[in-house]
This record gives C-alpha cells, sequence and structure tokens, in this order.
C-alpha cells in the first residue's frame, strides 16, 4: 500500500460528506476526505452584514455561464462544512408524501426509490448529531417519527409569538422551524449560541451552529485514521482499463496535480459541482461523461422555488434570532387550489444594510431603514420539478453552465397569495387590522443571473433510482456504471419537495453510510468498539 492509496476518499465535507465521513471514522478505516476549501476565517467579519451580504466576500470568486453563455457569479461557498457554515439550519424531514408520485398544478413530482420508513431511523440519527431543537406534533404535515426531538424548539420573541397567535386565531397551524443551533435557553450562561441576529446566511463566529464542519470533520479528524487534505480541488475521476472502476482521483493542490486511489469513492461535492466533475471525467469507455450511459448526470437540475416576502407594519419587528415560525399548511394544497403549494418560514431579521443589496419596492412613507425595522421577512419555498432540460453542462474553457427555466410557478403564485390573505387576518392591540402595511418582494435576482436561492437548495442533478435508464444511481447512491463510485450529496433528489434539503442529505449520507460499512466488511461490534466522542455542550 503506497501512501496515496486509502479505503475510502470523500469528496467535499459539506452536509452530505461531512455525515459520511462523521459516520465511517470509528470504522478503522482509512479514510481521505479532499476539501477544495480551506476553513472559514475566523474573524469579526464574519457576522458583518456588509462584508458578508453586500460584499460577498465569502463567496467563491468564481464565474459561471449561463445558457446563453454570459458569465454569473454563483452564491456558494467552498470551505471545510461547504455550504452548511453559511446555512440557516432550518432541519426539516420530507414529508412522507414527498417520497411518492405527487400531483402538481405545473406537472408530476416523481417518486423516489426509498421510502420514507427507509430513511426514518436516519433522520433521527441526523436530528441527534445536528442537536435539532424542535417540537413534534405541530407541524400538520410533519411525518411520523419515532422519538422526540433532541432539544426543545427555540422559542418565539414577542413579536413572532404575536404572530404565531394571530395566524392561530384565523385557523392556521403555526408551528416552531426546527434548528440545530446549540442554544441552551434553560441555562444561557452554559449556552454555546449567543442567539444573535447573523445566523442565516453568516458563518457562525462562536462555533455554536451545527454545521458539517463543526458537528462532523472536526469530529471525524479526531480519528487517526482520517486524513482531511484542504485547497485540494479534485480535476476529474480516472476509470481502469475495464471503466467500471475509478483508479485514480486527480487533485490540484499547492499548484501541481496529485493523485490518490481508494476502493470506494464518494463524491460530495454539491450538485452542480458533482455533475460538473463526473462530465469533465468522460473518457474512451464514458464518453459523455463518467456514470453518463443514460446522459442523464447534469439533468433535472432543481433548486426551489423561492422569495423573501417582507411584511410591514405600523408595530416595529425588533426581533433578534426571527427563523422560528413556520406554516405549512398550504403545503399540499387547500379547498380552492388542490395542488400542492409549499412551505412559508422566515430568513434571518433583514437589516436596511443588506437591504440595499437587493432592495424591495418601498412600502409608502418609508425608508429602507424603516422598512427593516418594521418588517417580517418569510422565506416561501415551493417545489420546482425535475425537467431534463433544466441542466448542469460544460461549455468554454471547462466553465460550468447552468440551463435553467423555472416551473411549476402557479403553485409560488397561490402560495404567496395565501400569505397575503392571512397577513390580513392579523389583528393588532394597539392599530388592529391597519397595522399590515403590505407585502414586498426583496429581490432575489438582483446582480445576478438566478435567483441566489436557486443554488443555495440545488439538488437533482444525479438522480437515483431503480432504472438505469433513467437515473444515475442505485437506490444505495452507487453509480449504476461503475462498481466503486458514490454520490452523497444533494444531487441524488429524484424530486426536490418544498422543504429544506440539508437534513435529507445528512441522513441519506448515513444510510448510505451503513452500505459502504458493509461493502467494507465492518461489523457492528468493529463499529462500536470505538470511543464515543465528546458531545458538543
Ligand atoms: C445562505 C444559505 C442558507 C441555507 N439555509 C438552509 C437551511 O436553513 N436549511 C437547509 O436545509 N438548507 C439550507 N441551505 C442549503 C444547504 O446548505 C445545502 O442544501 C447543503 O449544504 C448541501 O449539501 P451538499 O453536501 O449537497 O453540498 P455542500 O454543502 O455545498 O458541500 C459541497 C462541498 O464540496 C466541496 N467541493 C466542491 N467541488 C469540489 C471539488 N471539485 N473538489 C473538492 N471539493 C469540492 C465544496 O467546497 C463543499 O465543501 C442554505 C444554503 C445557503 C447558501
Ligand atoms: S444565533 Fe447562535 S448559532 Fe447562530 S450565529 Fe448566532 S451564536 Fe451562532
Amino acid at each position: 500500500m503506497t501512501d496515496n492509496r486509502y479505503d475510502i476518499i470523500i469528496i467535499g465535507t459539506g452536509a452530505g460528506g461531512g455525515a459520511l465521513a462523521y459516520h465511517l471514522a470509528p470504522s478503522g478505516k482509512r479514510i481521505l476526505i479532499l476539501e477544495r476549501g480551506d476553513y472559514v476565517p475566523r474573524e469579526k467579519a464574519n457576522w458583518d452584514p456588509q462584508v458578508v451580504n453586500v460584499d460577498a466576500h465569502y463567496n467563491t470568486k468564481e464565474f459561471w455561464l449561463d445558457k446563453d453563455g454570459k458569465e454569473l457569479h454563483p452564491h456558494t461557498n467552498y470551505y471545510v462544512g461547504g455550504n452548511t457554515k453559511f446555512y440557516g439550519a432550518a432541519l426539516f424531514r420530507l414529508r412522507k408524501e414527498d417520497f411518492g408520485e405527487l400531483r402538481h398544478h405545473g406537472g408530476i413530482s416523481p417518486a423516489w426509490p426509498i421510502s420514507y420508513d427507509d430513511l426514518e431511523p436516519y433522520y433521527t440519527q441526523a436530528e441527534n448529531l445536528y442537536q435539532v431543537h424542535g417540537n413534534r406534533g405541530e407541524d400538520p404535515t410533519e411525518p411520523p417519527a419515532n422519538s422526540p426531538y433532541p432539544w426543545p424548539a427555540v422559542s418565539h420573541e414577542p413579536r413572532i409569538q404575536q404572530l404565531s397567535d394571530d395566524f392561530a386565531r384565523s385557523g392556521l397551524k403555526p408551528f416552531h422551524v426546527p434548528v440545530g443551533v446549540m442554544l441552551n435557553e434553560k441555562n444561557p450562561q452554559k449556552s454555546r449560541c449567543i442567539r444573535c441576529n447573523t445566523c442565516d446566511g453568516f458563518a457562525c463566529l462562536v462555533g455554536a451552529k451545527s454545521d458539517a464542519q463543526v458537528v462532523c470533520i472536526d469530529e471525524a479528524i479526531k480519528y487517526s485514521n482520517v486524513t482531511l487534505l484542504t485547497n485540494s480541488l479534485v480535476k476529474r475521476l480516472e476509470t481502469d482499463a475495464t471503466g467500471r472502476e475509478v483508479k485514480s482521483v486527480v487533485v490540484e493542490r499547492n499548484g501541481s496535480l496529485e493523485t490518490y486511489s481508494a476502493d470506494l469513492v464518494v463524491v460530495s461535492c454539491g450538485a452542480i459541482n458533482s455533475a460538473a466533475l463526473l462530465l469533465r471525467s468522460a473518457n474512451d469507455k464514458h464518453p459523455r461523461g463518467l456514470a453518463n450511459s443514460s446522459d442523464v448526470v447534469g439533468r433535472h437540475y432543481m433548486g426551489h422555488t423561492n422569495s423573501v416576502m417582507m411584511a410591514i407594519s405600523k408595530c416595529p419587528n425588533p426581533t433578534i434570532f426571527q427563523k422560528t415560525l413556520g406554516v405549512n399548511d398550504f403545503y399540499f394544497g387547500s379547498k380552492d387550489f388542490e395542488y400542492p403549494m409549499g412551505h412559508i418560514s422566515f430568513v434571518g431579521k433583514l437589516d436596511a444594510i443588506t437591504l440595499k443589496a437587493g432592495a424591495p419596492a418601498i412600502a409608502p412613507n418609508f425608508t429602507l431603514e424603516l422598512m427593516a425595522k418594521h418588517s417580517l421577512d418569510f422565506w416561501l419555498t415551493s417545489e420546482d420539478l425535475p425537467d431534463p432540460n433544466n441542466r448542469v453542462s460544460i461549455g468554454r474553457d471547462g466553465k460550468i453552465v447552468l440551463t435553467y427555466t423555472p416551473n411549476n410557478l402557479e403553485a409560488h403564485e397561490r402560495l404567496q397569495a395565501k400569505l397575503k390573505q392571512a397577513m390580513k387576518q392579523t389583528n393588532c392591540p394597539i392599530h388592529g387590522h391597519e397595522c399590515h402595511q403590505g407585502l414586498f418582494a426583496r429581490n432575489l435576482y438582483v446582480g445576478q443571473k438566478i435567483p441566489l436561492a436557486g443554488v443555495a437548495h440545488q439538488n437533482g442533478t444525479i438522480r437515483f433510482g431503480h432504472d438505469p435508464k433513467t437515473s444515475v444511481l442505485d437506490a444505495n447512491c452507487k453509480t449504476h456504471d461503475l462498481d466503486n463510485l458514490y454520490v452523497v450529496d444533494g444531487s441524488f433528489f429524484p424530486s426536490s419537495a418544498a422543504v429544506n434539503p440539508a437534513l435529507t442529505i445528512m441522513a441519506n449520507a448515513l444510510r448510505v453510510g451503513d452500505h459502504l460499512l458493509e461493502q467494507l466488511g465492518v461489523s457492528t461490534t468493529d463499529r462500536t468498539a470505538q470511543p464515543a466522542l465528546a458531545q458538543a455542550d
């Protein structure tokens, strides 16, 4: 065995790669983790809205191309922990029905090759690992769970509680959003999380957000059999003469190319970069790209239809941590619209600096500063449907090309109308129904050719399924065309559902992890014989 030979190579340290590395680390197998980025530097700028949201300091500086060949600047992050370093940590299970076929206004959302019950135990593991705070039984669409959340829900601040009460009075079933922050409200002195207003979209300066670096990678590399190489960009995968096995992983590191190999290779670069890596790895045996006999690699790109809606009230909204309230009453439809509409929750509290970067229409008699002080900042997500023409491909100079035409838009418009209606029914004790001044969209498109959130929730480009003609991965997330190549990031989704994707990516990576341990002949005893890792407080 040479130094460059491992049992497993995991490429990428985000939601998928991180969870897998954590799960496999105690096995004793030689594991190499390759990450193109470095650690997010710990600095005050981590929590500066100007630096983060306006200057986009932590975003990748690379450019992709749109379908017309114009450059676009993707709002995505390459660091240890991947996009979870900056995510809002809303950690939802998909609904049980999302695993079956669902009829939408815009077409069919296809069934998954596994059922909700197959993933349920791994959802529980992922919720425990990510210290999810939530209350079961409040969300009317929540799937059955075999255990409670490990932590109680993060409490609403008074303005959000008032809104929740208003919604409940009007017949809705508002619930506490499950979030992965290490907040201990019973014992604030011991709490790692200080409940601040720079969480969603920011890296946590005090390491209190449950992200893939803090929760998974930092723990995995405590094992001597695990090696992490940062600033290591995987350029391509090469196969053996039969084309059935990845023989070597070619990495650009410190300005030169290095080669690594392993019995099993797991790609987890995020849905767009993983598809790009397979397409760039085309060879004689795989002329359309690695594992792409189906011509499905890169296709069916989805990223949700998302919008940020600001409800402006006469009353101020001094909330600090806003991402605590959700409404799923319209997730599967309503009496007047029989198709799924989606999910309503919140983004982190918007401030005037951030608003300047995507200025909404101004409410009459309000400035941006006043709007930020008085807004409730809703996040609306509707399902977009898999369309083979929405795809990642490789363009000039090997650049990523992202082609995307939104679909199923009626669902999103209906969801916005439902929120508008619900807000009209709110009844403030001071201003009555006159308190609510209207809903204003914050533009997600400013300065970018595609919606920011379209890339944040990227999925679907290397879908799993039973049929090798219509999918790239089998139900274990192994490529149909190769014997030692797996994918565990958001690429595998055959449909995007309408809740945030990260918990499903984490849970699936843990599920695939069990399968890989079997492939490597690791028995249950071997796995449990390792010392337990310390829990974050
Ligand atoms: C601002 C923001 C807020 C979000 N909020 C939420 C939320 O509240 N809830 C939720 O569920 N989801 C949220 N998301 C989405 C969530 O972060 C992603 O769904 C999740 O991180 C995707 O996991 P992944 O493993 O597919 O990819 P990533 O987490 O993107 O990980 C991919 C990793 O691969 C590395 N990489 C890429 N290419 C290569 C290469 N060639 N060689 C080596 N390494 C490579 C990257 O640097 C990265 O570390 C949010 C995202 C953003 C940006
Ligand atoms: S709210 Fe808590 S977890 Fe989020 S950034 Fe602030 S301290 Fe970190």
